[in-house]
């Protein structure tokens, strides 16, 4: 099948008069399809028919909007086997993975579909018995969605969805890496009125357009902490609503009480954590905090497990971990290695390329005696990596785990219930998983403390982010109020 290459605005597909971006498969390193970038001009022409739209898309009753975002979810689901491949290409990740990713994307469209139809705002008591009083919710207007490219299609949707469901119109822009899963989506958007949702593409040049440019009235954004915080500052400059979901440095607490059968499950699910999407999630665990006493134990299975994994193809059934999105990606991951090496810590397996002549091929890699100083340990690695550091007991595991300033999520094997209650109450993250690392919920709201960001997606949150609150004051008599002039 074609891929689809042309943005879409107004309804219309048109080509990208901007810089041509290459598109490279991280498998074969072959460039397989180029995307024009949107110019200035067809930015604007984006925000011009997002706002065109935006008064009739704001009108429609909640109970009609629902059927046009389910609409979009069976669309996707039906291409599911299409969107999937294209993502596996374009990020270079097990097609398993890639389609899972469009199954969360048609259910949260289903979620936000039902979500938006309980509640526009809630009735307050009022001030004095003649009156009524109430909070409307009221969309903020044209939606600016800037996306990052390790999950394309998922983080598009925890904008788009709830955004169009509370009323939104959209103007979004997938990574320069992964422009076309997102292009490819046009026609799922076909029965919304013309103009309520655009997609364009386009580099760090087209994303800083949508942040600063006048008709965008909030803006959401995922992406590093360095980006963010550009774009945080561009939309306060001109007061504009914004979201900001940025890095991470999960760490993963094992407790000695979850008893000796566990330790292997523990062992597998910090493998998957640390390795899903070759480690490149927000939520990856990238910290291990095992306790003394089993240390040994679950560093053996976690290594015994990471080589039983299978390291290739990404369209090969068998793949388990597949390369990572780019040269420089892994360059960064790797120098990290590196250099906690050369400060003494032990490279127990992977670290190399896996023999293949050709991938951004990173293997699963576990270490132990990473200096608590190295950047493994401290800042984002983005990478198929698992360092493994021994705690003598909670307390260490907790300041260690809120030793920096990063707060995305964090998780915890344990069997004791006062000390998951703990965790949850003193690790300072966003989401606390306790003994099942990474499970996203539409119903919970998504997003970090500190560094990790500000604000939220999903949950009823999610939709509150794309959502004025506006005080209604009815006085159902017209009196002199004695409060008023003269006070004497
Ligand atoms: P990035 O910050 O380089 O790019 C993100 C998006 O911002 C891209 O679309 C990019 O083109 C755009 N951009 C670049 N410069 C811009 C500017 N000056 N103004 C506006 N937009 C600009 O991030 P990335 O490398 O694509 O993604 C990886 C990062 O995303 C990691 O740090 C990861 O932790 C983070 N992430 C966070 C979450 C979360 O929910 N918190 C989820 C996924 C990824």
């Amino acid at each position: 099948m074609a891929i689809q290459t042309r943005l879409l605005i107004g309804g219309e597909l048109v080509d990208g008069a901007g810089p041509e971006i290459e598109v490279e498969n991280p498998f074969t390193e072959e460039i397989f399809a180029s995307v024009g970038s949107a110019s200035r001009e067809q930015l604007d022409d984006a925000v011009r028919a997002a706002t065109a739209a935006k008064a009739e898309w704001a009108s429609m009753p909640a109970v009609d909007r629902a059927p046009l975002l389910h609409g979009i979810a069976t669309a996707m689901r039906e291409r599911t086997d299409e969107l999937a491949l294209l993502m596996t290409r374009e990020i270079g990740r097990p097609l398993t993975e890639s389609a899972d990713e469009v199954e969360w994307c048609a259910a949260c469209f289903d979620y936000y579909a039902e979500v938006a139809r309980s509640e526009i705002g809630r009735v307050i008591p009022p001030i004095e018995s003649s009156q009524f009083a109430v909070v409307v919710k009221e969309p903020h207007g044209v939606a600016g969605c800037i996306v990052p490219w390790n999950f394309p299609l998922l983080l598009l949707t925890w904008k788009i969805a709830p955004a169009l469901a509370a009323g939104n119109t959209i103007v979004a822009k997938p990574s320069e890496l992964t422009p076309l899963s997102t292009l490819a989506l046009a026609d799922v958007f076909d029965d919304l009125p013309t103009g309520t949702v655009n997609l364009v593409a386009g580099a760090g040049e087209t994303g800083a357009g949508i942040a600063e440019h006048p008709g965008i009235d909030c803006v959401a954004f995922t992406g590093s902490v360095a980006t963010g915080r550009k774009v945080g500052v561009a939309a306060a400059s001109r007061n504009a609503r914004v979201n900001l979901e940025m890095g991470g440095k999960d760490p993963f607490i094992v407790c000695d009480d979850i008893g000796t059968e566990a330790i292997e499950i523990a062992a597998r699910g910090g493998a998957w954590a640390a390795y899903l999407n070759a480690g490149q999630v927000c939520t990856s665990s990238e910290r291990f905090y095992v306790m003394e006493s089993i240390f040994d134990d679950y560093v053996s299975a976690f290594v015994e497990h990471t080589d039983s994994l299978v390291v290739g193809d990404p369209l090969d059934a068998s793949t388990d971990v597949g390369p990572m999105i780019s040269a420089a990606q892994r360059g960064k991951a790797h120098d990290q290695i590196e250099a906690a090496v050369a400060a003494g810590a032990e490279l127990l397996t992977g670290g190399g390329d896996g023999g293949f002549d050709r991938g951004h091929f990173l293997t699963p890699t576990v270490l132990t005696g990473v200096p608590a100083e190295a950047d493994l340990l401290r800042e984002e690695t983005f990478g198929p990596v698992a360092p493994i550091v021994p705690v003598k007991d909670l307390d260490e595991a907790i300041r260690l785990a809120n030793g920096l300033d990063f707060g995305l999520g964090a998780n915890v094997y344990t069997r004791d219930l006062k000390t998951a209650i703990r965790c949850v109450k003193e690790v300072r993250a966003g989401s606390v998983w306790i003994n099942d690392p990474l499970t996203d919920n539409d119903a919970g709201p998504f997003g970090g403390f500190k560094n990790s960001g500000i604000g939220r997606e999903l949950g009823t949150e999610g939709l509150d982010a794309f959502r004025e609150a506006k005080h209604a004051h009815i006085d159902t008599e017209i009196e002199v109020k004695d409060w008023w002039y003269p006070y004497g």
